[in-house]
């Protein structure tokens, strides 16, 4: 679509997009949608699940379109007049990549239709605002399994978990998002609706711009709908719970799984910090004081979940205090998860605060990154514990905060930062699944050095020449919105400042 006309408020688009002038001439492009330019609905697309730690933008209009032809007309708009544009969907976001600095706030909120389900072909094709517990369902519905199970699904999109490779307990056997998406319809500058592979299982035509766009925190384009992979979903799941001592002992059970040679679907931890917080509400018999927990799942056919519960069960007894616990049937998997989901809420109910960090480190590392933490936590004054995907070595290490203490805020801060350097120190990486968005792109260089960072400045230049994409996200590099900020300045982000 052709972009409307320049207005006279070219000047400052932004301040004209506020007085109202430029939201008219927005919304004549989004027939299908709507555009928002004042009131509550404006300030909640401000934040994300960052704003206890203080993150909070501005923004002048929030955009909604209803098609991709809509969001193309959008973007178009706003190349032509220089306007960034915020990309969000459902804003549950823990690294700030979807809070806007200015310029408009792009929704795909009201994208969500399922185009199609087929089946007989493991396949599902839509839109990117659809809700990751609505692809889960529908999948179910038809027998089949879409594996990513990110902590917020009733809330975040389809377009979020892409945009961010969103991760979940599942991800040890069955990857991440990315490993379920054959082809994306995106919205790439200055305003072209592209079909990126399909619904096709196979595809090697041209560099991988898949797997480049997967990840990318809508920095390279806007994810308007994906063809998704499903498989036939598991006959049988059985959970297993072990209770442990210490780190060592509930490390080794790990070890232990992992070794049996057996493939659990989930290999979860909660260390002494978090089981302090959550065991309350327990939903089965546990030991009285558990320094850390492991939790297994395994699936399959019912006569192959058997044979695996039994190993499980005997590699986790091995450390365990007492035997490991063995659930069984959909209602106990459903305690224990909703249990499991509540562990975050928990934990910040222990000060009314938490900053949280998603380090990844190599498996054999899980025990140094876990008593890390606590020693993390120890030298800045402040309690820390973590819980997460043991298998993936995705631990949440969290330093626990009273709400309105700038103080604590800005010591958990230096301790987040300290989680960084542990994690590269140990040969990991500073995030497993939530993104870099604007929280860590001061330790985006550290992590993977200038050259890497100056590939991925070249990469981000490539698609988006003007830089209009979630400005400040994901790659540190200077643009016109900060002259004079060096490549990978801390000014990157508020976690840059060690
Ligand atoms: C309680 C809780 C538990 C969580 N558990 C997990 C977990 O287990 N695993 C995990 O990985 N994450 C988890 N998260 C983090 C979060 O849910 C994920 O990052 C999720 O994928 C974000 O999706 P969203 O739709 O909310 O995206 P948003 O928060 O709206 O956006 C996230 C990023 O994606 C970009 N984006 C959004 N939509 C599009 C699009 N259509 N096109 C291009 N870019 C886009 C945004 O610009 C932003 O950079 C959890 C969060 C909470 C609050």
């Amino acid at each position: 679509m052709k972009p409307a006309p320049r207005h006279s408020h070219d000047s400052n688009p932004a301040a004209a997009v506020r007085d109202g002038a430029l939201a008219a001439e927005l919304a004549t492009l989004v027939p299908l949608g709507e555009v928002i330019s004042e009131g509550g609905r404006l300030r909640d697309a401000c934040s994300d699940a960052t704003e206890s730690r203080g993150l909070r933008g501005a923004t002048a209009a929030l955009v909604l379109p209803g098609s991709a032809a809509e969001v193309a007309a959008v973007m178009a708009w706003c190349y032509e007049r220089d306007v960034p544009i915020f990309t969000r969907g459902g804003g549950t976001g823990l690294a700030g990549g979807a809070v806007p600095d200015g310029g408009i706030v792009l929704s795909l909120e009201g994208m969500h239709a399922i185009r199609a389900v087929d089946p007989g072909q493991w396949r599902m094709e839509a839109e990117a605002g659809v809700r990751t517990a609505r692809v889960q369902r529908v999948a179910r519905e038809n027998g089949l399994l879409f594996p990513p199970d990110p902590g917020a699904g009733e809330q975040s999109t389809l377009g979020g978990n892409i945009a961010t490779n969103a991760g979940g307990p599942h991800a040890f056997k069955y990857g991440v998002t990315g490993s379920w998406v054959t082809g994306l319809e995106v919205v790439l500058p200055p305003g072209d609706v592209v079909t990126i592979g399909g619904p096709v299982r196979k595809d090697v035509a041209g560099f991988d711009l898949l797997h480049l766009m997967t990840g990318s925190e809508g920095t390279l384009g806007v994810i308007t709908a994906a063809w998704l992979r499903l498989v036939p979903a598991p006959e049988a799941q059985t959970i297993v719970v072990g209770f442990y001592d210490d780190v060592e002992s509930g490390c080794s059970a790990v070890a232990d799984v992992m070794g049996s040679g057996l493939q659990p679907a989930v290999l979860e931890y909660l260390d002494a910090g978090a089981l302090a917080a959550s065991i309350g509400s327990f939903p089965f018999a546990a030991p009285g004081d558990p320094a850390f927990a492991v939790i297994a799942e395994v699936d399959g056919s019912a006569a192959e979940v058997e044979a695996a519960a039994t190993e499980v069960v005997a590699a986790m007894s091995a450390a365990a205090v007492g035997d490991a616990l063995r659930l069984s049937g959909r209602r106990d998997a459903r305690s224990l998860w909703g249990w499991r989901d509540g562990v975050s809420i928990a934990v910040n109910a222990q000060r009314g605060g938490k900053v949280s960090e998603d380090i990844v480190v190599p498996v054999d590392r899980l025990a140094d990154a876990i008593r890390g933490t606590l020693a993390i936590g120890e030298r800045h004054g402040l309690p820390a514990c973590s819980w997460g995907h043991a298998g993936d070595g995705n631990i949440h290490a969290s330093f626990l905060i009273e709400p309105g203490n700038g103080d604590e805020l800005a010591r958990a801060e230096r301790a987040a930062g300290e989680t960084f350097d542990l994690a590269i120190e140990l040969g990991g990486s500073i995030s497993g699944e939530h993104g870099i968005g604007s929280l860590k792109t001061g330790w985006v260089e550290p992590a993977l050095g200038p050259a890497l960072v100056r590939a991925q400045g070249e990469i981000k230049r490539t698609f988006d020449p003007k830089l209009l994409l979630n400005p400040g996200k994901k790659v540190p590099i200077a643009g016109p919105r900060d002259a004079g900020a060096t490549e990978s300045g801390p000014g990157g982000g508020r976690a840059g400042v060690r």
